[in-house]
């Protein structure tokens, strides 16, 4: 059973409508919604189904065994899985219907054995590597790459349905990298066209792309981070997006204490005051990391408060001075969309550094989701 006083609650209206707001974006494009890691924290079902609700027609994971998950789920949309360590299952996704990224040279004629196995073609979408250098195929073997894959097509033994890349710096916008990864996706994509391939879906759009970049959109356009309301370029404006998610954790206990209190491990915030002190039971097992400890924002009865001391294993301490709640279902409130005060996910990854999509991927298993 896990614990009742935290919870993170996903609006699936607003994961629905977020979909519905980037289409619009890119209004010649498919909308893929990917939901790798748990929906990026928010459920992946649900959010799965929220997406395809607004309009999605394509889902993207990381792993195989993510997509067999929406596929046990009886979710049958066009899902692509993208990477493929060794020993991935990849006849299982074959035989699911489960669209391969395909990133090595080697992974082609791995893929042509699944579908071998499998009695139909594999679905692959050959990914060039036009910049990353993460996943995909160099430039210098993608000319063989292309012409085995059609190979393969014509023995039946895979289906080319898709080409495609990834930005790595998308999320700034006029890096120069963006230019020269754009004219590599159009190499990739002529030489892909002289070995004979005609995929249904060229692919280069990540969330930045879509809100920035309309050359980029092509047939189909993948959003992650901004399907679940959250700028990739915090300063964007207007992007009509809502955030999905709210952490909040009732508060467990109150309690005076006199001035020069030391609070919590080490000691690193002590009390100028007679104060009261309240302990939210959320803690970084649960995705508040120990770099929150007097520095992240929560909101508590209406008030705007910093984490006081450090962030512990499952709970952290907050300064309310004079302001006690009596704990009778208190919230405090993490981050959400904002517009009650709270703090946002932004607000957290720019006092920890890091960027959104960290914030909402790492609440831990102990917080049940809401879907409301
Ligand atoms: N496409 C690929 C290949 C990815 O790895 C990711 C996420 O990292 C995305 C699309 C979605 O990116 P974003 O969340 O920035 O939209």
């Amino acid at each position: 059973m896990p614990p009742t006083f935290a919870e993170a609650r996903v609006d699936l209206g607003a994961i629905r409508d977020n979909i519905a707001t980037l289409q619009r974006t890119a209004p010649r494009s498919a909308v893929m919604g990917v939901v790798k890691a748990d929906g990026y924290g928010h459920g992946m079902l649900p959010a799965a189904r929220a997406m395809l609700a607004g309009g999605a027609t394509w889902l993207g994971t990381a792993f195989v065994e993510e997509a067999l998950e929406l596929r046990d789920a009886g979710v049958a949309a066009p899902a692509v899985a993208w990477i493929l360590p060794p020993g991935a299952p990849l006849a299982d996704a074959v035989a699911a219907g489960i669209d391969l990224g395909v990133s090595t040279p080697s992974l082609v004629t791995e893929a042509a054995a699944a579908g071998r196995a499998a009695g139909r073609p594999a679905r692959v979408h050959l990914k060039a590597d036009t910049g990353l250098s993460r996943g995909g195929v160099v430039a210098e073997h993608w000319p063989a790459t292309v012409e085995a894959a059609a190979r393969a097509e014509q023995a039946g033994e895979l289906r080319v349905t898709g080409v495609f890349s990834h930005f790595a710096c998308a999320d700034e916008p006029g890096h120069p990298s963006i230019a020269v990864q754009q004219e590599a996706f159009d190499t990739a994509l002529r030489a892909a066209r002289e070995a004979g391939l005609r995929p249904e879906v060229r692919h280069l759009a990540n969330s930045a792309a879509t809100l920035t970049l309309p050359d980029t959109h092509f047939d189909l356009v993948r959003a992650g981070i901004a399907a679940y309301g959250l700028s990739p370029i915090p300063d964007l404006a207007d992007t009509g997006l809502r955030p999905a998610m709210t952490l909040r954790c009732a508060i467990a206990l109150e309690k005076r204490v006199p001035p020069g209190s030391g609070v919590s491990y080490g000691h690193r915030y002590t009390t100028d005051r007679e104060t009261t002190l309240a302990l939210v039971p959320l803690g970084y097992a649960d995705g508040v990391p120990r770099a929150a400890s007097n520095a992240a924002p929560v909101l508590v009865a209406g008030k705007r408060r910093t984490i006081s001391g450090t962030v512990c294993m499952d709970q952290f301490v907050v300064d309310l001075g004079d302001d006690a709640t009596n704990g009778h279902g208190e919230y405090a409130v993490l981050f959400g969309p904002g517009d009650s005060g709270e703090p946002t996910a932004h607000d957290w990854a720019s006092v920890l550094s890091t960027i959104p999509y960290e914030v909402v991927t790492r609440v831990g298993p102990r917080v049940p989701r809401v879907h409301v």
